[in-house]
């Protein structure tokens, strides 16, 4: 058996079921939102995502992982309050979401800097794994990175390597956000692999912006798992698009290294308005992937037994593997290098 971490407490991965690997709830600057957004009214937002998730659990999924950390606005106290009145697991992230620079609280410490000691980013998020998250009992349960457009800016290869020094010591594993169109996966696994990552604990996000089926293959060679994951963002790329990637990746025989999600949120200041927001992004919704890109899957030639290892088995092994390989090089083992 393995433990996952979820907001209402740890959970057995037999239990995740199937899940959407790369979603938030609240993401927001909380300080535009205190100052600029009197629509957030903080006791319907928790209820509102409650009833979406409640529709999610619905159409057939158990699990979401809310990969909403520092830079995107996270909130775990809200998170918990959500997760105690949905039937769906949430596993909550640490890690930081930045294109450029570290947030301004730990620009200035770390070798070299103002305060002059070690770099305090891979202590506080094992400290979220092993410890828990501050006013909560919550433990986070993944970790999360981001290299986009910019490329491998000095504050983006600071978070990617204490994220991953974070994964060797706790064997969280972790999800990354690329840009498909810039090839940054594969900087992200350079990086992560110099810290001692087996790169088979990595998801590539957002590989579904993506239709170059060389990129995709090469950064699954390596043993990564690709998340098809902005579902129901057709106007960055359509859905017949997303969906024939999926199937084609499927028929070259790597259905066990792709997952299915949407990227979507319940609150998103990223937006001007709701209604800006519905506008853009008219079928992104949680419930998108069971109700309309399964359907599509199928109709292409995905078999159902593709479908569910896209959706409960390759992200249950993602962390029952993790957490094997982990216990293996405590015990001082020579971890097994992917091919
Ligand atoms: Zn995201």
């Amino acid at each position: 058996m393995t433990e996952v971490q979820t907001a209402s407490g740890p959970i057995d991965s037999k239990a995740l079921g199937r899940v959407l690997v790369h979603e938030h709830i609240f993401c927001m600057d909380m300080e535009f939102t205190l100052n600029y957004r009197p629509d957030f009214v903080k006791d319907e937002m928790i209820a509102e995502a409650a009833k979406r998730l409640d529709a999610v659990k619905h159409a057939g999924v158990d699990t979401i992982m809310d990969l909403t950390v520092l830079g995107l606005g996270r909130n775990v106290p809200l998170i918990a309050e959500v997760a105690s009145r949905t039937a769906v697991n949430i596993i909550v992230a640490t890690g930081c979401y930045t294109f450029d620079e570290v947030p301004k609280s730990v620009a200035l410490v770390g070798p070299g800097r103002m305060f002059n000691r070690p770099d305090p980013l891979a202590d506080m998020f094992v400290h979220d794994i092993e410890v828990g998250v501050h006013r909560t009992s919550v433990k986070a349960g993944v970790l999360k990175c981001a290299i986009d457009q910019p490329g491998l800016k000095p504050g983006v290869e600071r978070v990617l390597r204490a994220v991953g020094q974070a994964n060797v010591r706790t064997g969280a594993p972790i999800t990354v956000h690329t840009s498909a169109h810039h090839g940054t996966g594969l900087v992200a696994q350079r990086v992560l692999k110099e810290e001692g990552v087996d790169l088979r604990d990595v998801i590539i996000g957002h590989c579904g912006d993506s239709t170059n089926i060389d990129y995709l293959m090469q950064l699954a060679d390596e043993g990564s798992i690709l998340a098809m994951d902005r579902f129901g963002m057709n106007v960055m790329l359509p859905l017949k698009d997303r969906v024939a990637t999926v199937a084609e990746m499927v028929k070259r025989g790597y259905g066990d290294r792709l997952t299915l999600s949407h990227d979507c949120f319940c609150w998103s200041d990223f937006f001007p308005t709701e209604e800006d927001r519905a506008r853009m992004f008219p079928e992104h919704s949680y419930c998108y992937v069971p109700q309309i890109v399964v359907p599509a899957l199928l109709e292409a030639g995905v078999s159902q037994s593709h479908i569910d290892i896209m959706q409960i088995d390759n992200p249950r092994r993602h962390f029952e593997d993790a957490a094997r390989r982990v216990a293996s090089r405590a015990r001082g083992e020579v971890p097994a290098v992917p091919a």
